[in-house]
């Protein structure tokens, strides 16, 4: 195992054994999962009843729409690394208070600071607000890339987003062959 592998592990027994994330979590906490030597990491918003039940990030019906962009990119899942910027799902509610997105940033950062990785994949408001700390209007500015301190942040919609509004898969499809183009430069 490599030393980036071990020290990426480490973050993900740390956010385990968070006591934060503890209090708050319903079900089991998912850190994310993938490759430590990732070039290109996607930060989604916070997992679901299917993720809470097996520790693992996007694996329900938003993870299928994943898991077939990222295949549609050329890419296998195993070699990106896949996490969400809300580490529990909430055990009151579903969507994310400022106060969960704050304290997910810290385990996020972190991952982020371990994996170093080319792109950020960023899927949706709430990981816009964890990463670039900046409210977003996803409809306007899908699509697009942010280089900041030599990262590059591709914005497109939250994969759960087709599900709610099926025009929007094609939408994202299309963005997801911009950064096709992104990581082949
Ligand atoms: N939505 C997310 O943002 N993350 C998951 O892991 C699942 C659904």
């Amino acid at each position: 195992m490599t030393k980036k592998q071990k020290l990426l592990n480490e973050v993900s027994l740390e956010i385990l054994s968070c006591k934060t994330c503890n209090k708050l979590k319903k079900g089991e906490l998912v850190p994310g999962e993938g490759s430590a030597s990732a070039d290109i990491v996607f930060v989604g918003e916070a997992p679901g009843k299917e993720e809470i039940k097996t520790g693992r990030p996007f694996i329900g019906r938003a993870g299928k729409v994943l898991r077939d962009l990222i295949e549609s990119v050329g890419l296998k899942a195993e070699d990106v690394f896949i996490t969400s910027a809300v580490k529990y799902l909430p055990k009151t509610y579903i969507t994310p208070k400022d106060s969960d997105i704050a304290h997910g940033q810290t385990h996020l950062s972190k991952q982020l600071d371990v994996i170093k990785p080319k792109v950020v994949v960023i899927l949706g408001n709430t990981a816009a607000l964890s990463v670039l700390k900046e409210k977003l209007s996803i409809s306007e500015v899908h699509g697009t890339t942010l280089d900041r301190n030599g990262i590059k942040y591709f914005i497109s919609y939250h994969p759960a987003a087709p599900l709610y509004s099926p025009k929007l898969r094609e939408v994202i499809f299309k963005d997801f062959k911009k950064l096709k183009r992104l990581i082949q430069k």
